[in-house]
């Protein structure tokens, strides 16, 4: 986020709800669809895409939606600037990027209801009935955030991203499961109209707390998330390595992100969210500057020092002068902007931080020699280098996966295209 820039609404897809009721919580009540949308139409005739159900009071036509409201709860307005924006979305993403379209989409418009009594800003659900078992996306947009009109567009784009994963991946899995959707919506909003940049203000909520656990769900984490999206994008795979995440994880449905992540990507997760944490933190990435810097920075001056992180998620530290930082002990891995490893040169107020490959790693920090080999024997950490040098002794840089077997595996899948659908599902 730009200094001094306010967040005027904050991404709110009631995730947490949602969980809170898979996991035994108060039940979580949908919004009601309008009836019309329960009735299905016959198939429109073909190469033209028709409404599914009947009309609302008001609505709005596209290329690829409907976006409909209840007489007095939006205006034509708000309804005309959310349908240009999720057309855009749609060109960006579906025509250009070659994400796959939303599940029936290739039939009909994709419902999106303004309504004014959502308790967040949006959400995106699959409604399945017996005419049409293959599920039917629906997006609620709530209007009483239309007139700040760069959250308005990027709210749109972030819930068009959810429909999209629908046609992927089941969304109500578990608490490990709902990070990775947000944070990949996010991105995807950046991706789908990069002129507005609303997504930067969710950095925040990753900086606020750099040592939570990385599936973490506390103060809107997941949407902070995103940059680890940006970092693969950037840094690994060049455009589309998001996506093929997303398609990786349709044959492994049954795997936590962190698995389905080192899979695609061909590297350990650990040194994945090390890498990305590091450039985070050193302000590398293409939009640092509009990311909010992490909240805490601890200082390090050489001498011991200890802490303790959670799984893939990372304490970010200063050097109060040019040294050699060395992991002593602890079930983690050292980054900065260029390198990952047990032991790293930082210059004089540079930072790095610490990530952790276990909730609760406890870890020790010291200063190393100039003359170490840098392997500490806790951490694969490729070393080699011998030392001596300011860089890449003993530590391994992210540009190219470890695992190049892993990134060609994913090529050839982002090769295949377009790939089958899930079972029908009610809620996600
Ligand atoms: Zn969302």
């Amino acid at each position: 986020m730009a200094p001094g820039a306010a967040i005027v609404a904050s991404m709110d897809c009631l995730t947490d709800d949602l969980i809170a009721a898979y996991n035994g919580g108060p039940a979580f009540t949908l919004p009601e669809p309008p009836p019309a949308l329960y009735a299905a139409a016959p198939p429109p005739p073909p190469g033209a895409k028709g409404l599914y159900g009947g009309r609302m009071d008001n609505h709005v036509d596209s290329a690829n939606f409907t976006v409909a409201w209840a007489n007095g709860d939006a205006t034509t307005s708000a309804a005309n600037d959310a349908s240009e924006a999720l057309e855009a979305a749609w060109t960006a993403l579906v025509e250009e990027q070659g994400w796959a379209p939303p599940v029936s989409s290739d039939d009909y418009f994709v419902w999106v209801i303004l309504d004014p009594g959502l308790s967040g800003t949006g959400l995106t659900y699959e409604l399945s009935t017996d005419e049409y078992p293959d599920g039917y996306p629906v997006i609620l947009l709530n209007p009483n955030y239309a007139t700040n009109t760069r959250f308005w567009r990027s709210l749109a784009a972030h819930e068009l991203n959810h429909a999209l994963q629908y046609a992927r991946r089941e969304y109500l899995s578990g608490r490990e499961e709902p990070w990775y959707w947000e944070a990949s919506a996010e991105w995807g909003a950046e991706l789908a109209l990069p002129d507005v940049n609303m997504y930067a203000t969710s950095s925040v909520y990753y900086a606020d707390a750099t040592e939570a656990r990385y599936s973490s769900m506390e103060g809107y984490h997941q949407y902070g998330m995103f940059p680890l999206n940006a970092f693969v994008e950037e840094t690994m795979t060049g455009a589309g390595g998001m996506l093929a995440v997303w398609e990786r994880s349709e044959a492994l449905s049954d795997e936590r992100w962190d698995a389905v992540l080192e899979d695609a990507l061909g590297v350990d997760a650990l040194r994945l969210f090390a890498g990305f944490s590091g450039a985070y933190a050193e302000e590398t990435l293409r939009e640092s500057s509009m990311y909010e810097p992490p909240a805490t920075i601890f200082s390090f001056d050489g001498g011991e020092q200890s802490g303790e992180v959670n799984y893939l998620g990372s304490d970010v530290l200063q050097a109060s002068r040019g040294m050699w930082v060395e992991l002593a002990e602890g079930d983690a891995l050292l980054a900065n902007g260029d390198e990952v490893g047990a032991r790293l040169w930082v210059d004089a107020g540079g930072h790095f931080t610490v990530t952790g490959g276990a909730d609760g790693a406890a870890y020790t920090l010291i200063e190393g020699d100039e003359g170490d080999t840098g392997d500490t024997g806790l951490v694969d950490d490729d070393g080699g280098g011998g030392g001596g040098g300011k860089k890449g002794g003993g530590t391994c840089g992210l540009g190219a996966p470890r695992q190049g077997a892993g990134w060609l595996g994913l090529v050839a899948l982002l090769a295949l295209g377009r790939l089958r659908r899930f079972p029908p599902r009610r809620l996600g």
